[in-house]
């Protein structure tokens, strides 16, 4: 039972990501679940792990998505998404990318700042096209989380606070091609606290009833993404619970809530394996070094985040180590002072909670190439993406040598 890492190695050669899919559906239809007393969306954040096959898994269980580049409004499109279930979202969108959306009559755009939405006006007119805007709204509330990974204060860069967004309210309400359909808040990623989302979803929810006041009616709620997973230890905010507390803070509007997590639906269903090339210390440090390297899986090296680690090995004798990948950096690593068994040249190691921030942040540093992923569904497992070659990697370039 379970996936045989072992074996797709030996077919395939490491490093790969394999994603558990069934996973992926048991998530969803958790969250899913905690709101059934309402109409709601899930819209699948793309940017967590944007491989066709996993959006299109995710659309195939009735997930939107929400995506932050016409790349991935075009991905989610790709595999079938209705472009009435996407949302695109983002501090910074280039002209071109709002005109495509406005064309392709997305769910909304969520505009983030008074600049944008004057852009989205002016090439609205010009497409002489309604265009549904949401806009983001930044509560003020501090997450709790990872300074990298908040988002919900004034001091970083995302939404507007909500003296400006009435301000924007009042500019769509004015406006002939602009129509306001959503609000938006998205204060971080990895809560493991209900309580900064509840304050800031009352924040919001006041601001609804207030511009209901002025007849103004938004149809969607947007409570953002954010849910926490378990990487370590944490103690995770319960689903049921999260979704009793938003129903609460809405009660009495007719509005259709949407979610946009992403990490929780995908994070934990992906494993990263890389197989031990050798060992060596230095002074008295061992070092533990693995065909994966940081530009595979960069969230160790970027935001120091921990990854549960498993050597496939009988070997039971732990002892300290760093383990760490080829690159030239010597922010190349997975852990460092973790104890691990005595390992041997090619024993496979696991790295856990891979599925979402993971392949997508990889990159050709270094010139690898960048890694196979497969799909492990129903007691079986399938390439999803093969391997990139190294002529991929040089193609661009080729063309311009002298
Ligand atoms: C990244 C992001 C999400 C998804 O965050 P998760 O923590 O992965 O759930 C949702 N909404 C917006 C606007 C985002 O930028």
């Amino acid at each position: 039972m379970g996936i045989n890492f072992q074996e797709i190695a030996n077919e395939y050669h490491t490093p790969y990501y394999v994603y558990d899919f069934d996973h992926i559906t048991k998530q969803y239809n958790e969250l899913k679940g905690a709101f059934k007393a309402r109409k709601s969306l899930v819209a699948y954040a793309v940017k967590a792990n944007s491989n066709l096959s996993v959006v299109q898994h995710l659309g195939s269980l009735g997930a939107g998505a929400d995506c932050v580049s016409i790349g991935e409004v075009r991905r989610a499109l790709r595999v079938g998404i209705k472009s009435y279930k996407i949302i695109f979202s983002g501090v910074g969108k280039r002209d071109c990318e709002i005109r495509e959306a406005i064309e392709l009559d997305i769910l909304m755009i969520n505009v983030e700042s008074e600049a944008e939405l004057i852009r989205v006006e002016v090439i609205a007119k010009e497409l002489n096209k309604e265009c549904r805007i949401s806009i983001r709204v930044n509560p003020n509330i501090d997450p709790k989380t990872h300074p990298y990974i908040s988002t919900g204060l004034h001091e970083n860069k995302f939404g507007v606070d909500i003296d400006t967004a009435k301000r924007m309210y009042i500019r769509i309400k004015n406006s002939k091609v602009l129509k306001a359909v959503g609000i938006h808040c998205h204060i971080g990623s990895q809560l493991t606290q209900l309580q900064p989302i509840e304050e800031s979803i009352n924040i919001v929810a006041n601001f609804v009833r207030n511009l209901k006041a002025i007849n103004m009616e938004i149809s969607f709620f947007d409570v953002g993404g954010g849910l926490g997973i378990v990487y370590d230890d944490e103690t995770l905010i319960d689903t049921e619970e999260y979704g009793q507390v938003i129903m609460k803070a809405l009660f009495g509007l007719d509005i259709t809530v949407v979610m946009e997590p992403g990490r929780f639906l995908v994070g934990n269903a992906g494993t990263f394996v890389t197989k031990v090339l050798y060992e060596k210390v230095n002074g008295n440090k061992r070092f533990v070094i693995v065909d994966g390297g940081m530009n595979d899986l960069i969230r160790p090296a970027l935001y120091n985040a921990y990854h549960k680690i498993e050597v496939v090995t009988s070997n039971t004798e732990l002892s300290d180590c760093n383990i760490v990948g080829p690159v030239c950096e010597s922010g190349d690593f997975f852990a460092k002072n973790i104890d691990l068994p005595q390992t041997q040249q090619n024993d496979l190691v696991l790295i856990h909670s891979a599925g979402a921030y993971c392949a997508t942040m990889s990159s050709n540093y270094n010139t690898r190439r960048k890694v196979a992923e497969f799909a492990y569904e129903n007691g079986e497992t399938r390439l999803i993406r093969r391997r990139e070659t190294f002529e991929e990697i040089y193609a661009l370039e080729e063309d311009y040598i002298k």
